[in-house]
């Protein structure tokens, strides 16, 4: 189980009209000063923002997925991330609503949640990398036992082990 803990948006990509190329030596120096200063965190992966302005674009095309350009940001470049550990991809796309949205938190699957903020419908989505054929490969995927839990949005989430059983065996004693 990963616990995400501290995101920080790569804010020194080279940003193009449709693509975003990450600038490699600022991962260095964030990781140094991570190590440094805060030696209790570990480097886990990235983490970026998809910004729409309408709701349906978002729909249409799934906009809170990964995308082509994401995966092989990761994927074609899979020594390079193993060497840094990489193991967990998040992105949170953004859209704009014309009113206060109505609906409000769910699911969309293992590893999508959708959720308003006033004026902003927002969608958090998680992948883990694993490794294929010494290659990184990135999957959403639950039979690949990915499962995205956010206790701020959903609460405790789901019991991994049962509760309590500890307590009716040593009653047993
Ligand atoms: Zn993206």
């Amino acid at each position: 189980m990963y616990c995400v803990e501290q995101a920080s948006v790569e804010t020194s990509a080279r940003q193009g009209h449709s693509f975003v190329v990450p600038n490699l030596l600022s991962l260095v120096l964030k990781r140094e000063l991570i190590t440094s200063f805060w030696p209790h965190y570990d480097f886990l992966g990235d983490f970026h923002t998809h910004p729409y302005e309408h709701y349906t674009d978002v729909i249409a095309i799934k906009g809170y997925n990964y995308s082509d350009g994401d995966i092989s940001r990761i994927e074609d470049y899979s020594g390079y991330w193993r060497f840094y550990n990489y193991r967990v991809g998040v992105v949170l796309t953004i859209s704009r609503l014309h009113r206060r949205g109505r609906r409000g938190l769910q699911r969309l699957d293992n590893s999508t949640i959708e959720f308003a903020l006033g004026k902003y419908r927002l969608w958090l989505k998680g992948y883990v990398a694993v490794l294929e054929d010494k290659q990184l490969k990135l999957t959403s995927d639950y039979d690949q036992r990915v499962a995205l839990e956010c206790p701020a949005l959903l609460g405790m989430g789901r019991e991994y082990t049962g509760f309590n059983e500890l307590e009716g065996k040593l009653r047993g004693l």
